[in-house]
């Protein structure tokens, strides 16, 4: 599928597969940069083997191609928004099947199974999956597919991919990995056992909030055929623009990574133990629950931090609102800093009960860090902080 489209195995750096993945596409004009094929058919019997854009287009296979590479998979299909992706994957079940899934999996994740899914007859079991004494039940109820996300939204869990995959492929079952919060630089499911790896790649891959698209990376053959499958049959492709723009985006995928990761790490570090911070979560805190975990299986801990604030909602989101370099906003992994207050904004539909038990409370706020610099984003934090009352501690 990726023939002439990916760096020679030679290289074997993840920048240099980033950057070089389809150059050359366009080999009779010399374009450096591969145009966008704005175009919703082909001719018959053309040499890429293309026939109408909903089941190919030269920007999906050289995104298809780059993404294969970064995730080491061997296929990799593209999707309009990571939505788009999850809604492949569960069309391949049939009623009665059973997903065996992490239960902080992403808000529209759990939608789609509740509120769509469910009325196909698909069963969802949820269970902590950080937790090793839930993955026996992987072996009692067999199920058609394994979920999980690691590091989860939005406590920033880290689940054992690895050992889960061990378990599952004990009953054959397949364990896709929402990889969307780590992204293929940090961390690599199908090495450690994955069958599937999902991305939205609207987060970290393209990395400039400017578009939405999702992928799925195999290195199974026929979930490859079922997924090409479902993005004709069920019309899930992307637009060749943001294809394009999101192949764009994953060229500089590692130096963005690593700025994400340091600046993640400084402020967490920073926040935790600040007056009228009540906790911090992030993977490569010493505080973190799993931190060994993510220190063996993540490169680094990614841009996200969420943090407890001493205070109630209306406090939360006056602090939220009071800062100048991170928007209100949802979404995440972009070069621009965001701040979301997931009691009002992505979980504000979830009843109180149910959003205290999965650890999202009134204070809760999530930063996606940017790649501005650090100093400024932490002068920023510190005056937006002070509208905590503190009680002068
Ligand atoms: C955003 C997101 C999705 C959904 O992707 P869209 O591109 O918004 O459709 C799925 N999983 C995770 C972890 C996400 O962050």
């Amino acid at each position: 599928m990726c023939e002439g489209l990916t760096v020679s195995s030679e290289f074997k750096g993840f920048s240099t597969r980033a950057v070089h993945a389809g150059r050359g596409f366009d080999a009779g004009t010399g374009a450096v940069m591969p145009p966008v094929f704005l175009t919703s058919t082909f001719a018959a019997g053309n040499p890429g083997g293309f026939d109408y854009t909903r089941s190919g287009n030269p920007n999906f296979r050289l995104l298809d191609c780059t993404l294969a590479a970064l995730e080491g998979g061997q296929f990799a299909t593209c999707f309009a928004s990571g939505v788009s992706a999850i809604t492949a994957v569960v069309s391949t079940l049939k009623s009665g099947d059973t997903v065996f899934a992490e239960e902080n999996v992403y808000g529209c994740t759990y939608r789609l199974f509740d509120k769509v899914f469910s009325k196909f007859g698909v069963r969802v079991i949820y269970a902590d999956l950080s937790d090793p004494a839930n993955w026996g039940r992987i072996v009692q109820e067999r199920p058609a597919l394994v979920w999980l996300e690691s590091p989860t939204n939005p406590l920033l869990k880290v689940v054992d991919i690895a050992g889960i995959s061990a378990v599952a492929q004990f009953v054959g079952a397949p364990v896709l990995v929402d990889n969307t919060f780590a992204s293929p630089y940090l961390q690599l499911p199908l090495t450690l056992g994955a069958t599937l790896v999902l991305h939205s790649t609207t987060k970290y891959i393209n990395g400039h909030s400017d578009c939405l698209s999702g992928a799925i990376v195999t290195n199974d053959a026929a979930w490859q055929e079922k997924m090409i499958f479902a993005q004709k049959a069920l019309g899930l492709q992307p637009s060749p623009f943001d294809a394009w723009l999101t192949a764009r985006g994953a060229r500089t995928l590692a130096l963005r990574m690593e700025q994400h990761s340091r600046t993640g790490l400084e402020l967490a570090t920073w926040l935790e133990g600040r007056p009228g911070v009540r906790t911090v979560r992030y993977p490569f805190l010493a505080s973190h629950p799993q931190v060994e975990l993510a220190r063996r299986q993540m490169r680094a801990g990614s841009g996200l931090i969420v943090a407890e604030l001493d205070c109630d909602a209306a406090t939360a989101l006056d602090v939220c609102r009071a800062l100048k370099l991170f928007t209100l906003a949802e979404s995440l992994g972009g070069v621009e800093s965001l701040v979301c207050h997931p009691a009002t904004m992505t979980h504000a539909s979830v009843p109180r009960a149910v959003r205290e038990q999965v650890g999202i409370r009134d204070g809760t706020v999530r930063f996606s860090v940017g790649i501005e610099d650090v100093e400024d984003l932490r002068a920023d934090l510190e005056r937006a902080l002070k509208r905590l009352k503190t009680d002068g501690k």
